[in-house]
Protein backbone atom coordinates (compact mmCIF):
# COMPACT_ATOMS: atom_id res chain seq x y z
CA UNK A 1 0.00 0.00 0.00
CA UNK A 2 0.80 3.26 -0.65
CA UNK A 3 0.48 5.15 3.16
CA UNK A 4 0.57 2.72 5.92
CA UNK A 5 -2.47 2.12 7.88
CA UNK A 6 -0.84 3.70 10.36
CA UNK A 7 -0.54 7.01 8.79
CA UNK A 8 -4.12 6.43 7.69
CA UNK A 9 -5.38 5.98 11.15
CA UNK A 10 -2.85 9.05 12.52
CA UNK A 11 -4.13 11.11 9.95
CA UNK A 12 -7.87 10.44 10.74
CA UNK A 13 -7.42 11.23 14.15
CA UNK A 14 -5.69 14.52 13.69
CA UNK A 15 -8.06 15.64 11.51
CA UNK A 16 -11.51 14.27 13.91
CA UNK A 17 -9.19 16.54 17.28
CA UNK A 18 -8.42 19.47 15.34
CA UNK A 19 -12.14 20.08 14.01
CA UNK A 20 -14.17 18.00 15.92
CA UNK A 21 -16.63 18.29 13.43
CA UNK A 22 -19.15 15.58 12.78
CA UNK A 23 -20.92 17.33 9.82
CA UNK A 24 -18.95 16.03 6.89
CA UNK A 25 -20.12 18.74 4.59
CA UNK A 26 -18.55 21.90 6.95
CA UNK A 27 -15.35 18.69 7.41
CA UNK A 28 -14.75 19.03 3.85
CA UNK A 29 -15.49 23.08 3.67
CA UNK A 30 -12.64 23.07 6.27
CA UNK A 31 -10.11 20.84 4.64
CA UNK A 32 -10.56 23.13 1.41
CA UNK A 33 -12.50 20.68 -0.20
CA UNK A 34 -15.59 21.74 -2.38
CA UNK A 35 -18.51 19.00 -2.22
CA UNK A 36 -21.53 19.18 -4.49
CA UNK A 37 -24.63 17.13 -4.01
CA UNK A 38 -26.38 16.29 -7.95
CA UNK A 39 -29.03 13.45 -8.49
CA UNK A 40 -26.90 10.98 -10.61
CA UNK A 41 -29.53 8.19 -10.30
CA UNK A 42 -30.75 5.38 -8.14
CA UNK A 43 -30.52 2.24 -10.39
CA UNK A 44 -27.40 -0.33 -9.11
CA UNK A 45 -25.27 1.05 -11.96
CA UNK A 46 -25.48 4.92 -10.78
CA UNK A 47 -22.17 6.49 -9.88
CA UNK A 48 -22.65 7.01 -5.94
CA UNK A 49 -20.03 9.80 -6.29
CA UNK A 50 -16.54 10.59 -7.40
CA UNK A 51 -13.97 13.08 -6.92
CA UNK A 52 -11.74 15.50 -8.70
CA UNK A 53 -9.01 17.68 -8.86
CA UNK A 54 -9.27 20.81 -11.14
CA UNK A 55 -6.75 23.25 -10.94
CA UNK A 56 -5.73 22.66 -7.77
CA UNK A 57 -9.19 22.86 -6.24
CA UNK A 58 -10.08 19.04 -4.83
CA UNK A 59 -13.53 18.62 -5.89
CA UNK A 60 -16.13 15.93 -4.13
CA UNK A 61 -19.45 15.21 -6.25
CA UNK A 62 -21.95 13.27 -4.09
CA UNK A 63 -25.08 11.41 -5.76
CA UNK A 64 -28.18 12.95 -3.78
CA UNK A 65 -30.19 10.12 -4.98
CA UNK A 66 -28.51 7.92 -2.34
CA UNK A 67 -30.01 7.04 0.89
CA UNK A 68 -28.61 10.01 3.89
CA UNK A 69 -26.50 7.16 5.29
CA UNK A 70 -24.82 6.43 1.89
CA UNK A 71 -23.87 9.80 0.89
CA UNK A 72 -22.10 9.84 4.34
CA UNK A 73 -20.29 6.94 3.87
CA UNK A 74 -19.48 8.07 0.14
CA UNK A 75 -18.58 11.47 1.38
CA UNK A 76 -16.38 10.01 3.71
CA UNK A 77 -14.34 7.73 1.34
CA UNK A 78 -14.31 10.90 -0.84
CA UNK A 79 -13.00 12.55 1.86
CA UNK A 80 -10.09 9.90 2.36
CA UNK A 81 -8.91 10.04 -1.24
CA UNK A 82 -8.78 13.87 -0.90
CA UNK A 83 -6.67 14.64 2.44
CA UNK A 84 -4.47 11.03 1.18
CA UNK A 85 -3.60 13.26 -1.89
CA UNK A 86 -5.06 10.36 -4.54
CA UNK A 87 -4.13 12.73 -7.70
CA UNK A 88 -3.57 11.56 -10.45
CA UNK A 89 0.18 12.01 -10.69
CA UNK A 90 0.03 8.62 -8.57
CA UNK A 91 -2.33 7.19 -11.38
CA UNK A 92 -0.19 7.61 -14.19
CA UNK A 93 3.14 6.95 -12.35
CA UNK A 94 1.93 3.57 -11.50
CA UNK A 95 -0.62 2.36 -14.18
CA UNK A 96 0.58 -0.87 -14.09
CA UNK A 97 0.33 -1.61 -10.52
CA UNK A 98 -3.38 -1.97 -9.09
CA UNK A 99 -3.30 1.38 -7.76
CA UNK A 100 -7.17 1.73 -8.16
CA UNK A 101 -7.49 -1.22 -5.73
CA UNK A 102 -4.97 0.16 -2.68
CA UNK A 103 -6.40 3.37 -3.21
CA UNK A 104 -9.67 2.34 -2.45
CA UNK A 105 -8.60 0.35 0.55
CA UNK A 106 -6.53 3.29 2.05
CA UNK A 107 -9.93 5.37 1.38
CA UNK A 108 -12.33 2.94 2.86
CA UNK A 109 -9.81 2.87 6.51
CA UNK A 110 -10.18 6.45 6.28
CA UNK A 111 -13.82 6.42 5.89
CA UNK A 112 -13.89 3.58 8.28
CA UNK A 113 -11.45 5.39 11.17
CA UNK A 114 -13.63 8.73 10.57
CA UNK A 115 -17.24 7.33 10.87
CA UNK A 116 -16.41 5.14 13.66
CA UNK A 117 -15.14 5.56 17.25
CA UNK A 118 -13.04 3.00 18.78
CA UNK A 119 -15.03 3.55 22.44
CA UNK A 120 -18.31 2.70 20.32
CA UNK A 121 -17.08 -0.56 18.94
CA UNK A 122 -14.85 -1.76 22.04
CA UNK A 123 -18.00 -1.17 24.39
CA UNK A 124 -20.33 -3.48 22.01
CA UNK A 125 -18.04 -6.12 22.07
CA UNK A 126 -17.18 -6.10 25.63
CA UNK A 127 -20.98 -6.20 25.98
CA UNK A 128 -21.05 -9.61 23.97
CA UNK A 129 -22.58 -8.11 20.85
CA UNK A 130 -21.83 -10.16 17.69
CA UNK A 131 -20.14 -8.44 14.67
CA UNK A 132 -23.20 -7.67 12.89
CA UNK A 133 -25.02 -6.68 15.56
CA UNK A 134 -22.45 -4.12 16.05
CA UNK A 135 -22.34 -3.22 12.50
CA UNK A 136 -26.56 -2.99 12.72
CA UNK A 137 -26.77 -0.76 16.14
CA UNK A 138 -23.97 1.38 14.56
CA UNK A 139 -26.47 1.85 11.08
CA UNK A 140 -22.88 1.03 9.09
CA UNK A 141 -22.31 -1.59 6.62
CA UNK A 142 -20.39 -4.91 7.97
CA UNK A 143 -17.53 -4.23 4.95
CA UNK A 144 -17.16 -0.72 6.81
CA UNK A 145 -17.14 -2.20 10.06
CA UNK A 146 -14.56 -4.82 8.70
CA UNK A 147 -12.08 -1.91 7.80
CA UNK A 148 -12.54 -0.68 10.74
CA UNK A 149 -11.53 -3.51 12.74
CA UNK A 150 -8.32 -3.98 10.60
CA UNK A 151 -7.11 -0.42 11.15
CA UNK A 152 -7.38 -0.86 15.08
CA UNK A 153 -5.56 -4.34 14.39
CA UNK A 154 -3.01 -2.17 12.77
CA UNK A 155 -2.85 -0.02 15.73
CA UNK A 156 -2.25 -2.85 18.20
CA UNK A 157 -5.95 -3.91 19.53
CA UNK A 158 -5.94 -7.62 19.09
CA UNK A 159 -8.31 -10.22 18.73
CA UNK A 160 -10.70 -8.52 17.00
CA UNK A 161 -11.92 -10.85 14.59
CA UNK A 162 -13.64 -9.69 12.22
CA UNK A 163 -15.71 -12.45 10.13
CA UNK A 164 -15.25 -10.64 6.81
CA UNK A 165 -12.23 -9.39 5.41
CA UNK A 166 -11.65 -6.53 3.68
CA UNK A 167 -12.80 -5.47 0.57
CA UNK A 168 -11.22 -2.85 -1.96
CA UNK A 169 -14.11 -2.24 -4.14
CA UNK A 170 -17.38 -3.09 -1.50
CA UNK A 171 -18.93 0.24 -2.13
CA UNK A 172 -19.63 -0.59 -5.85
CA UNK A 173 -20.78 -3.86 -4.67
CA UNK A 174 -24.26 -1.99 -3.47
CA UNK A 175 -23.64 0.81 -6.37
CA UNK A 176 -21.42 2.62 -8.40
CA UNK A 177 -18.76 4.85 -7.10
CA UNK A 178 -16.46 6.21 -9.32
CA UNK A 179 -13.15 8.51 -9.48
CA UNK A 180 -12.90 10.92 -12.39
CA UNK A 181 -9.28 11.62 -13.65
CA UNK A 182 -7.59 15.45 -13.18
CA UNK A 183 -8.64 17.10 -16.40
CA UNK A 184 -8.38 20.78 -16.52
CA UNK A 185 -10.98 20.90 -19.38
CA UNK A 186 -13.46 19.01 -17.37
CA UNK A 187 -15.52 21.39 -15.44
CA UNK A 188 -18.40 20.21 -17.00
CA UNK A 189 -18.51 17.21 -14.22
CA UNK A 190 -19.51 18.86 -11.31
CA UNK A 191 -21.81 21.78 -10.07
CA UNK A 192 -19.73 24.77 -7.91
ZN1 LIG B 1 -12.87 5.51 -4.21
Amino acid sequence: MHVPVKNICDLTKMIKTTYEEKDLNRLAKYLNIVVAHRQMGKRLASCKGFYIVISRIKHITINSDLLEEEQEIILAHEIGHAVLNHDTEIIRDFQLFPTKSYMEIEANIFAAELLLNDDEVLERLYDGYSFSEIAKDLIVYPELLAYKFYAMESRGINELNSPIGIKPDFLKSFSQECRMEENDESDIWWES
